[in-house]
């Protein structure tokens, strides 16, 4: 007798074994999802192993039999079986919950089929030759030469009736059948075929160091270098040696613009999944890639899940962004898991980007990862300058600081009489919740942590989300005396209006959450923008990312601060990559380009390296050795508890168990070396009615956490009304 092991789609977080009855013998395979009784009723699961006895402990005879196989065909391969494991145990999280993560919700659910419709074809040598009317004769004529196609377009395209085909269909000189019809996300687009660019010198040293590379590659190559045709001439590889490659991009860089430079070089083979894509899309998209029909796959994080056969690349471009991590259960990096993916596949793996994450970085110095850079743009011209505007100064002539200087004001008004195009970025990454002195621009940090506080309204509390500090807040500003400190931040819709007064007669353009909430909406300004009918894109980081627009010749930074207190260790790093990014917006065709900053912290590390052309490589060692010295990513791995409850009290006292708990595990296990902050209020103190409370931890081995954390979640019994999750390698601390 065999058995198997089936993860069931119910966060149980232990498969559960069953027998293989004698009809489905040698039919049972891993991967495939399986129909099993459970508590009387019929599930679902996917089978993980097959075993040879019944698991220890449990009698034969208490088995029950697994009841069919759903789909014959195996959703999981061995190496995606492994990956969605290895993703349970990194993560603390069930593996049925990364099971499901791998595969797009249209599938599983029974609602999503193929769709189909009616094809139309000529038969060959048919009974009587001649139709009988010429209406019909040239109909068959028309069919004839075509070849046959899809009645609907064909019906369309001839101006000719449906019920005209079905008349000659009655007379046996056509057939017409139901056919698959596949749903393509690039119906409609007119996508002209390109061939490979030549190379300049950097770009071949990268793409040979890709080829011959045994770990994988950091590609370094600063906004503009030319990394995407070095990507596609690596996928042209290994599509030639009968391989498949996944690319993943942020999903807010997945353009149609970027989809077409994979699609114009790889034609059909390439499949886009998106979440914008229909679910009939997604499920015919998917099911192209599981058949082999699609071997390059273009998508978001949950690209590196995409059943490619004989996977030879895995590309993530802008690996440094915060999108690749889930937000919710599994809380995996797809980053990172493409790395492992591409271990237990033996892909190479590329992760590319102008401003790479600290954690990639220094694995590229430590030599687990080979470097390759590209330090010049690919058309040879020069990374605009940067000038900084010393807001203090700003708000010392003018007695307060206003949103646009007299210098940002005066170079945009140079832009409208030239005819050039701006972009304005306001940064408002995530929500600041720090205070601000609005006479002097200083933030109250933490000095354990070198890292801003947050504001408590309810206790008017200043707190530190990494170590739980806190201190009252001061009533006027510690650094000048003469302000009272405030909420930072102003709205795109405020600067919109300071904009319009200052220019009257001036198109200006806005994008942020609310101009975007339409589907394609975000494509539609971006395209207004490019075909010259606004002079002015004021936008939030939306538009920092991978836009091309050659009439651009002036950036504006309003508040380069905002990000740099946030209550986060990557604070300077996120505020780097944000300011290089939209530097790298200005002068990138013929026109040179300008970028002007406004900021009150002209020396803080990251501006002042924008400053100095986004130099990259003395601001990641300077912000390294600040890691090392507080004890934060990425030479410590970090993790969020976050405690939830409609009742405050029970989160309070829930946290304050779980610090004291995982604080006395670190005891106990020194060795460990972990670190457990106090239980305190999240940043974002109730959500959803939930009261939020978090508990941070630190410990060299990302194992050591998880291990504590599941001995102490498996040993406690909250009421049903307190959740606790935990989250890996956290990058909010929200
Ligand atoms: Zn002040
Ligand atoms: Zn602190």
């Amino acid at each position: 007798m065999k058995y198997v092991s089936v993860a069931l789609d119910l966060a149980l977080d232990k498969p559960l074994a069953y027998a293989v009855p004698p009809a489905l013998e040698g039919e049972v395979a891993t991967g495939q999802l399986l129909r099993v009784p459970l508590r009387g009723r019929a599930a679902r699961g996917f089978a993980l192993e097959i075993l040879d006895h019944a698991p220890d402990g449990v009698p034969p005879e208490k088995i029950k039999a697994v009841l069919s196989i759903e789909d014959p065909v195996p959703f999981f391969s061995k190496p995606l079986l492994d990956l969605a494991k290895w993703i349970a145990d990194y993560t603390a999280s069930p593996v049925e919950t990364a099971l499901r993560a791998a595969i797009p919700a249209a599938v599983l659910k029974r609602d999503a089929r193929p769709r189909e419709q009616l094809f139309v074809e000529p038969v060959e040598n048919p009974k009587c030759e001649d139709p009988s009317t010429p209406k019909r004769r040239r109909l068959l004529e028309d069919i004839r030469r075509v070849g046959g196609g899809w009645l609907q377009r064909l019906s369309k395209e001839f101006d000719v009736a449906p019920s005209l085909f079905k008349a000659l269909a009655k007379s046996g000189h056509i057939a017409i059948a139901p056919r698959e019809r596949r749903r393509n996300p690039l119906e409609g687009r007119t996508i002209l075929p390109s061939k490979p660019l030549p190379l300049n010198a950097e770009q071949s040293a990268a793409l040979e160091t890709i080829r011959n590379s045994k770990r994988p590659v950091l590609l370094y190559g600063v906004t503009g270098s030319g990394k995407t045709e070095v990507y596609l001439q690596a996928i042209a590889g290994i599509l030639a040696r009968g391989g498949g490659a996944i690319v993943m991009v942020p999903e807010i860089a997945l353009t149609p613009q970027t989809v077409r430079r994979f699609a114009s070089r790889f034609g059909e083979t390439v499949a886009v999944l998106h979440s914008a894509l229909s679910p009939g899309e997604r499920y015919d998209e998917w099911r192209r890639i599981r058949r082999g029909e699609a071997r390059v796959v273009v998508g978001p994080r949950s690209a590196v899940f995409a059943p490619v056969a004989n996977l030879g690349l895995i590309v993530v471009d802008e690996e440094h962004d915060s999108s690749y991590k889930q937000d919710e259960t599994p809380r995996y990096n797809a980053r990172d898991t493409a790395l492992v993916r591409a271990r237990l596949e033996g892909a190479a793996a590329v992760l590319g980007s102008a401003t790479p994450s600290l954690e990639s970085w220094l694995n590229a110095k430590n030599g687990k990862f080979t470097l390759a850079r590209i330090p010049h743009r690919v058309r040879g011209n020069p990374m605009p300058p940067v000038r900084l505007v010393d807001m203090n100064e700003e708000a010392r002539r003018t007695g307060f600081a206003p949103l646009f200087s007299s210098e940002l004001l005066e170079a945009i008004g140079k832009r409208l009489g030239s005819g050039e195009q701006t972009i304005l970025f306001l940064n408002r990454r995530g929500f600041s919740r720090s205070l601000v002195c609005p006479a002097c621009g200083h933030v109250e940090k933490c000095p354990a942590c070198d890292l801003a506080y947050t504001w408590h309204k309810a206790d008017d509390c200043l707190r530190c989300h990494i170590c739980g500090g806190w201190k009252r807040t001061p009533a006027s500003c510690p650094e000048c005396g003469c302000g009272e400190l405030k909420r930072a931040g102003a709205g795109t819709q405020r600067a919109e209006c300071a904009l319009r007064k200052c220019f009257r007669h001036a198109r200006i353009l806005r994008m942020d959450a609310d101009s975007v909430a339409r589907k394609n909406s975000h494509d539609d300004i971006l395209a207004e923008f490019r075909a010259g009918h606004a002079d002015i894109l004021l936008g939030t980081q939306m538009i920092a990312k991978g836009l091309d627009f050659p009439n651009v010749t002036l950036v504006g930074v309003l508040n380069a601060d905002m990000s740099l207190n946030l209550p986060d260790p990557r604070a300077s790093e996120r505020t780097f990559q944000l300011l290089a990014q939209v530097a790298g917006r200005a002068g990138r065709a013929e026109l040179p380009g300008e970028v002007y900053v406004q900021t009150f912290s002209p020396e803080a590390p990251p501006v002042a390296a924008v400053a100095r052309g986004c130099d990259f490589e003395p601001f990641a060692e300077a912000e390294l050795s600040v890691r090392r010295e507080y004890a934060f990513p990425p030479y410590m791995k970090m993790a969020v508890l976050t405690v939830r409850s409609e009742d405050e009290s029970k989160a309070a006292a829930w946290a304050e168990y779980y610090s004291k708990a995982l604080a006395a595990f670190a005891g106990k296990n020194s060795a460990l070396s972990m670190n457990v902050s106090e239980a305190s209020p999240s940043a974002l103190a109730k959500a959803d009615n939930r009261f939020r409370m978090q508990v941070t931890v630190r410990a060299p081995k990302n194992s050591s956490i998880v291990a504590a954390w599941k001995w102490i979640r498996d040993s406690s019994r909250p009421p049903a009304d307190v959740r606790a999750s935990i989250d890996i390698d956290a990058l909010d601390f929200l």
